[in-house]
């Protein structure tokens, strides 16, 4: 389909909306003029987080492939490529634009690198490796790129982290399976003394038994309480991604400081969690997940306990819903119950990574992407839960299209400008992003 179709199939969807679901549902390639441009541009790369999200293709930082581009009206858009996406990044008289079958649609651009992008540590380890700055207002850093669920064969299906790591070892050099708390914490240090992000997501992979002697939660926090002395004893606006904890590990983990925790289901429906997350379903069952969840909302508060849905993958073969309105039916009734209780869930479009177990497989439809977005929108609104959330602003969700929804479909307060910031780098800006001028590139 071309994004035209994609309009007049749902024509109340803006056109920044469409390009951003169709380049993350189906993924984007570059054109050879594209590469051939980006040659002189300097912004983040591909190659250093912990998932790929490329189909047909395995992109390490040497391709110099952005991790991220912008549309006018600075949406971010994740770059997943997939060879054979409908839709290319392709450079033409100057400019590089989002182009489909019949041509360009939108002009783009690239966010800009921080000075410390190529920077590495005494041990030739790379800052990007620690520290990615993925999106313009976001720094994305991984403590553990190793996932122990991959040894015992638990993996979740979507995942491709272990994997990947293998290729970017064998590719790249500076790639460290965990770096050190006093190394996490001095990247850090520079790359927030430098103005423009001010987010954190730290994640890392599960840890089962012991990695230096630590069990999961004391691994984390000594992570954790470095990077706090780093920032002078203040967070800035940080989410850990963690498995679900319970009880003293809940406390411990309160204790550090940090803002808010990300206990990611993936799935909602009770079987086909069992099936595509079968370590968290076997190590802590999916009731227990929910039950810790609503455990930590009265730790940390209400909204600030979120959990990530790997959105579409309800829909793999050959165990899941055969019909996109049942898929979006059942997350949504998951939506409803969590956000009841207080718990925030977000969205990350699946896409089927070639070193997942579900490599191959088809990408669910449109209409899945634009119901349930239409379905999240409205249950966020009858919750009361607003955006930006904690350690979320617009420039941050590069992989989630809850800030364009926003943006386009709820009406801002008077005042097009809101900003309460409660500590060092939290953000509760909330401004009207500016009309998308090149509606079509096409003449
Ligand atoms: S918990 Fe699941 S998604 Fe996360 S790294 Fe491990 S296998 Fe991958």
């Amino acid at each position: 389909m071309s994004i035209e179709e994609c309009l007049r199939a749902y024509p109340d969807v803006p056109l920044p909306i469409m390009i951003k679901t169709e380049a993350l549902r189906l993924g984007t390639r570059f054109s050879p003029e594209a590469l051939a441009a980006l040659r002189g541009v300097q912004t983040p790369f591909k190659g250093y987080t912990i998932f790929s999200g490329d189909r047909g293709t395995t992109v390490t930082a040497r391709e110099r492939i952005p991790h991220t581009f912008t549309l006018e009206d600075a949406t971010p858009v994740a770059v997943r490529v997939n060879v054979n996406s409908p839709y290319y990044i392709h450079y033409r008289e100057g400019e590089f634009s989002f182009t489909d079958e019949h041509g360009p649609v939108a002009k783009v651009g690239f966010i800009p690198a921080p000075s410390w992008l190529n920077n590495c540590l005494e041990d030739g380890t790379a800052f990007q490796a620690i520290a990615f700055p993925s999106q313009a207002d976001k720094i994305l850093c991984t403590l553990h790129h190793y996932c122990e669920f991959w040894k015992f064969g638990k993996q979740c299906l979507f995942c491709d982290s272990s994997w990947f790591l293998r290729v970017k070892k064998r590719r790249e050099t500076g790639i460290v399976a965990a770096a050190r708390p006093e190394q996490v914490a001095r990247v850090l240090g520079v790359a927030f003394q430098e103005s423009g992000r001010r987010h954190l997501t730290i994640t890392g992979g599960t840890v089962l038994s012991k990695v230096r002697g630590k069990d999961e939660v004391s691994f984390f926090c000594d992570y954790l309480n470095a990077i706090r002395e780093a920032f002078g004893g203040l967070w800035w606006s940080a989410i850990l991604q963690i498995v679900a904890h319970t009880g003293d590990e809940l406390r411990r983990l309160r204790e550090t400081g940090i803002p808010g925790l990300a206990m990611n289901m993936e799935v909602w429906d009770r079987n086909l969690f069992q099936v595509i997350c079968p370590g968290k379903a076997e190590y802590i069952g999916w009731e227990e997940w929910q039950r810790r969840m609503f455990e930590a909302v009265e730790l940390f508060g209400r909204g600030r306990i979120l959990s990530n849905f790997v959105a579409g993958v309800e829909m793999a073969r050959p165990f899941g819903f055969k019909t996109a309105m049942e898929a979006v039916k059942s997350t949504l009734q998951g939506f409803d119950y969590l956000m009841s209780h207080g718990v925030l869930p977000r969205k990350d479009y699946w896409t089927p990574d070639d070193g997942s177990a579900l490599k191959g497989q088809q990408s669910p439809p449109l209409e899945y992407f634009i119901e349930l977005e239409r379905g999240y929108l409205e249950l966020r609104l009858k919750h009361g839960f607003s955006f930006p959330y904690v350690a979320h602003c617009r420039s941050c969700t590069a992989n989630d299209v809850v800030a364009d929804w926003d943006y386009h479909f709820v009406k801002l307060p008077e005042a097009t400008k809101e900003k309460n910031a409660k500590g060092p780098g939290e953000c509760s800006e909330r401004v009207a992003p500016p009309e998308l001028k090149t509606r079509n590139l096409r003449t």
